[in-house]
């Protein structure tokens, strides 16, 4: 299944005109397979046994290029570092206050609040916002077996 994916965001890119350079590969391809939604920091250690002349920077570039295209979606939670999510479909978060994993559920999006955020206060609504949070049931194993 993330095999077809990846076919199909590197043939966006290439309709883009963006150039698929092996990091960018790599990077994107991480991001499909992870299934989580990583910091630059953890793709750039992830990868940097394969490209050992990559650099943190050169992620943030590929992680801009690919967020540009559409492919992927900065994530800003807190002060924390970005996050980034290449589930660009609708969905929404759940956070772990523990280990901070971000897990996706799909949920009808709510533009009911969005109309009637509108309506009420005559803004253009351009989107919103939605975390869930608490605790996962990694963390909630570990709680357990310290008693
Ligand atoms: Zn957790
Ligand atoms: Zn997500």
């Amino acid at each position: 299944m993330s095999e077809k994916r990846l076919r199909q965001a590197i043939d966006t890119l290439k309709e883009s005109g963006v150039r698929i350079t092996p990091q960018r590969h790599a990077v994107l391809e991480y991001l499909l397979t992870s299934m989580v939604h990583p910091t630059a920091d953890e793709i750039y250690k992830a990868l940097e046994s394969k490209f050992p002349n990559m650099s943190v920077a050169t992620v943030y570039n590929n992680l801009r290029v690919l967020r540009e295209v559409g492919l992927v979606r900065e994530l800003t939670y807190g002060d924390a570092s970005s996050r980034f999510d290449c589930n660009t479909s609708e969905h929404y978060h759940i956070i772990c206050n523990e280990c901070g994993k971000i897990v996706d559920f799909q949920y009808p999006s709510l533009h009911e609040v969005e109309s009637l955020a509108e309506q009420v206060t005559g803004f253009d609504v351009s989107h919103h916002r939605l975390e869930i949070y608490g605790t996962c049931e990694d963390c909630k194993h570990v709680a357990t077996a310290k008693h």
